[in-house]
């Protein structure tokens, strides 16, 4: 990959790469309720529906609250590797938000090398390089693996 390439989130807002990987949430300056992906019209607390929501970046760590396994290619829009690789999918509970937000798992950690509970960590991966840009995502990774998948 050339180091002279943007790399740019493969979907604009939701989050950021900048100085490092952060989802990009909500939260409302009445309640203090978070909201991932962005709220941007009303607090969705029953008992608040303020109009007063602020854009944050979400805690990069949390704990495994569940996951399970994709053994089966996504439809598009879903970019896949070719052949297709199985992968696991983790719901992670931010650690101050409490908020629990469901994504990918890293490329070579699957479910059977997870556990409920676990600290993870949030961290980016290609999705697409083309001729001007490298598209990214965001991934989950149990901590300390998300260093180890870096170097590769
Ligand atoms: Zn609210």
């Amino acid at each position: 990959m050339s180091e002279t390439k943007t790399r740019v989130p493969a979907v604009p807002g939701l989050f950021t790469l900048e100085p490092e990987v952060a989802l990009v949430g909500s939260r409302c300056s009445d309640c203090g309720s978070y909201f991932f992906p962005r709220e941007q019209v009303v607090c969705r607390n029953p008992r608040c529906r303020s109009s007063h929501l602020e854009a944050c970046e979400l805690s990069r760590a949390g704990k495994l609250w569940s996951f399970t396994s994709s053994a089966y290619k996504p439809p598009p829009p879903f970019v896949a590797p070719e052949p297709f690789e199985p992968f696991a999918l983790a719901a992670v509970e931010l650690e101050r938000e409490k908020l629990v937000v469901l994504g990918q798992v890293v490329r070579g950690v699957l479910p059977e090398a997870l556990r409920v509970g676990m600290p993870m960590q949030l961290t980016s991966e290609v999705l697409e390089e083309s001729d001007s840009q490298v598209l990214m995502v965001w991934k989950w990774a149990p901590s300390g693996a998300a260093s180890i998948e870096a170097k590769r």
